[in-house]
């Protein structure tokens, strides 16, 4: 229904200036709005992001709605509320955390991210799916980021909302990140509709190398170039910007993206102990298998000199051995 419709979003709307202004403006938002000082995030940041909070009160936003005519039964579907136990009528999803709107590609608010302040589980908590809010095919930020998208044809892939805000306040404008769900082919073929290049910054811990492992196969099958920023270990992007300041992160990761190949290369070599044979034996197996994925020759030949000058093997043993494994893949 669209009238449904329209009336979920204008609410959302609403509350985002709610939750804006209980965090800006009220006593109850200001351990919020300390924890986000904290973070480093400036008034502007916070503003350009519309970030919120939603009070420890149970009805705040049911009254705040129930005043302005809101059916209640559908501002529950529309992930607003939760109706109670009893059926004796609705609670505020959201209590107590800091809010991060979610506006549709087309730039429609349809759902909201809430982190706890501080520690605590589940640190993020989501809109359910509703009529309009479906997280395999949701982007944080994609409609703010879309001009510097489709004008550089690039966009920076992240893990988290907060690496999105600090890289936008770094100058990176083309950011956006998934639900803090996997990857889906439904976010790969949207992001192809806007750029030709992916360049994936996730966190530089197991969880964030991993998920970069699962999400290089997924933009390449959908037609998209793909390079890595990597951070160092157990860093994610917002922590970096914090430490080290913007230019430090530009200058150290954004403006150094490595390749497919690359990225994988370094990761394998994390997994072995080349300082002892056997590690360095598995690692240069694994080294040649990586490079044998790839279709041209000139790539294959530069990947396997670097090999062969590091650990001082012939180049033609390389490829020799590349080209067996060549062989098997077809
Ligand atoms: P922060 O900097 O606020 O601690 P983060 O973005 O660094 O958050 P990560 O632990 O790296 O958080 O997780 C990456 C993303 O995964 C988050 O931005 C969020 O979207 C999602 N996420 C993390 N924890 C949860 C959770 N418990 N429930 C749902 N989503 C989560
Ligand atoms: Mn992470
Ligand atoms: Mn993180
Ligand atoms: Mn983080």
């Amino acid at each position: 229904h669209d009238a449904d419709r329209a009336k979920i979003i204008e609410a959302h709307e609403l509350t985002i200036k709610l939750y804006h202004h209980v965090l800006n403006n009220t006593k109850q938002g200001q351990a919020a709005k300390q924890y986000l000082r904290e973070r480093n995030l400036s008034d502007k940041l916070i503003d350009h992001f519309m970030l919120g909070y939603a009070p420890e009160e149970w009805d705040l936003l049911a009254r705040f709605l129930t005043n302005r005519g809101f059916d209640l039964a559908l501002m529950e579907k529309g992930g607003l509320l939760s109706a109670k136990a009893d059926g004796s009528g609705y609670v505020d999803r959201f209590r107590n955390r800091i809010m991060f709107p979610i506006w549709d590609r087309d730039g429609k608010a349809s759902a909201f991210a809430g982190r706890i302040i501080g520690e605590g589980q589940p640190k993020y908590l989501n809109t359910s799916e509703t009529m309009l809010f479906t997280k395999s095919r949701t982007l944080y930020n994609l409609h703010n980021a879309r001009p510097a998208i489709r004008k550089s044809k690039q966009v920076v892939l992240f893990e988290g909302y907060m690496d999105v805000i600090k890289s936008w306040s770094a100058g990176v404008k083309n950011g956006i990140a998934t639900m803090g769900t996997a990857l889906t082919e439904e976010h790969c073929a949207i992001l192809k509709r806007q750029a030709e290049e992916v360049i994936i910054c996730y966190d530089g811990d197991d969880a964030g190398q991993a998920a970069a492992h699962k999400s290089i196969p997924m933009l390449e099958g959908a037609g998209l170039k793909v390079s890595v920023a990597m951070l160092p270990k157990g860093k994610d992007p917002d922590d970096y910007i914090s430490e080290y300041g913007p230019e430090a992160f530009l200058r150290d990761t954004m403006d150094q993206p490595v390749s497919v190949t690359k990225f994988k290369l370094i990761y394998s070599r994390k997994n072995h102990i080349l300082l002892k044979e056997e590690g360095r034996k598995n690692y240069l197996l694994e080294a040649v298998q990586i490079v044998a994925e790839l279709d041209s020759s000139t790539e294959r030949e530069v990947y396997l000199k670097e090999i062969s000058r590091e650990f001082d093997i012939s180049l033609d043993a390389l490829k020799q051995d590349c080209h067996q494994i060549r062989l098997e893949l077809q």
